[in-house]
């Protein structure tokens, strides 16, 4: 049986490991720092205490592993992170792997038989608050992080990610020797929403359909910049008034984007001189535009672009667009997604299907195994901050979902349909 009051007192005893020098009411374990140290002792601690046998790889990540009664047949992983951005809260990433754990205490005090083997997963590094690159761990385990890459990623002090994990005992020069090869049934992470959708439509459950991915256009606008008092408004090449034009209109296509659903931010805008009395003659926009589709984001994308070059046609202004970044989104298997549904069904929870608008380890998988992601509700969507919050029977109603999720799918005569 999932324990609430189990996951409850661990949660209470993760809040106490937290970097006091870093400042702020948060939580700091920022990565591979004394706390994040402290907090994966203490994990290992309760993998040990469910039964699990502990491994480590060159990159730090932790597997706690359960045989099967059939050793031989691909392992079920399941997990997430427990290391925090600066002055972050105790329930991002915590809630997954504390989860995952619990399920693997409940199994053993059942006696329950697994015929496949389980991998408990603690992922090193997921955040990007201190190397500035996001799951580190998990692309480590997909075999995607090279020597050069562990020493060209820098902290804030300078210190190379490869001189981090020698302090740590770990093993850069074997980077190549965490890659992650054993086949896999599935995997499974459970995770706060970090958004206000299940807060709001008042469902304790979210199923991930699919984890988003950006594409990121730097937009240079060239205009004239000229004397805000002796230039009429007819002979104006303002940059910022083509700017403004272009802002609305990235709220209004990806809005308006029917398909799928689309996100479109414009999070960057320098004005050039940005004085009062100088109309300004140059601006840059930063555009950030996600979705779970990438079909959704290219078409959201390709009309964006066209309607910059419109709207600075019509100012006689000329421009330029970078493309910065343009990332795949994961999509869950639909075999996966009723596979989930159908147990939420079964509990009788309240529950719905939706996109992950933050990056996760999960999305690392999709390629690899079927891959089922969980989210739960977080308190005013609040997350990456103190205030983060999750009520515990929420955390137990997900684990006990995971739970049903691990014993199915451990079965060596349960077998997703073909489309996964
Ligand atoms: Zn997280």
């Amino acid at each position: 049986m999932i324990s609430s009051e189990r996951l409850s007192k661990q949660l209470q005893y993760l809040r106490t490991i937290s970097d006091p020098a870093t400042g702020g009411s948060g939580i700091n374990r920022l990565a591979f720092s004394d706390a994040d140290w402290k907090c994966r002792d203490y994990l290992i601690g309760l993998m040990k205490d469910a039964g699990l046998h502990v491994t480590i790889d060159a990159f730090g990540n932790v597997r706690g592993h359960l045989p099967g009664r059939q050793e031989n047949l691909p392992a079920i992983m399941f997990g997430s992170h427990a290391d925090s951005v600066p002055d972050g809260g105790n329930y991002d990433g915590i809630v997954g792997i504390l989860a995952a754990i619990e399920v693997v205490k409940s199994m053993q005090e059942d006696n329950f038989q697994n015929d496949h083997p389980l991998d408990v997963v603690l992922f090193m590094c997921e955040e990007s608050s201190r190397f500035s690159a996001a799951t580190l761990g998990s692309r480590a385990m997909r075999g995607e992080l090279s020597i050069a890459e562990l020493q060209r990623l820098q902290d804030a002090e300078g210190h190379s990610l490869y001189a981090v994990l020698k302090t740590r005992q770990l093993n850069p020069d074997a980077i190549a020797s965490a890659k992650y090869d054993r086949p896999l049934k599935a995997f499974f992470e459970v995770h706060i929403e970090q958004g206000k959708v299940l807060e709001h439509t008042k469902t304790q459950l979210g199923v991930v359909t699919g984890i988003a991915a950006p594409t990121r256009l730097r937009v240079h606008l060239h205009g004239k910049a000229d004397h805000s008092g002796a230039t009429p408004m007819g002979m104006r090449f303002d940059s910022s008034c083509a700017a403004a034009e272009i802002i609305l209109q990235v709220e209004k296509s990806a809005s308006s984007y029917q398909a799928a659903p689309v996100v479109g931010t414009v999070g960057i805008v320098r004005v050039t001189p940005c004085a009062m009395n100088v109309i300004p003659g140059e601006t840059e926009l930063g555009i950030d535009i996600r979705s779970i589709s990438a079909e959704a984001k290219d078409a959201v994308s390709k009309e964006i672009c066209r309607q910059i070059e419109a709207i600075c046609q019509r100012r006689s202004l000329t421009f330029d667009i970078e493309e910065i970044s343009k990332e795949t989104p994961a999509a869950m298997a639909p075999a996966m997604l009723d596979f989930l549904g159908a147990i939420c069904q079964r509990q009788n929870r309240s529950w719905r299907f939706m996109p992950s608008g933050a990056g996760h380890d999960a999305m690392h998988w999709t390629d690899y195994t079927a891959t089922g992601m969980l989210f739960i509700p977080c308190k005013d969507g609040i997350s990456h901050n103190a205030a983060e919050s999750a009520d515990i029977k929420d955390i137990a109603a997900v684990t006990e979902v995971l739970e049903e999720a691990v014993r199915t799918t451990s079965q060596a005569d349960f077998h997703f349909s073909e489309s996964v």
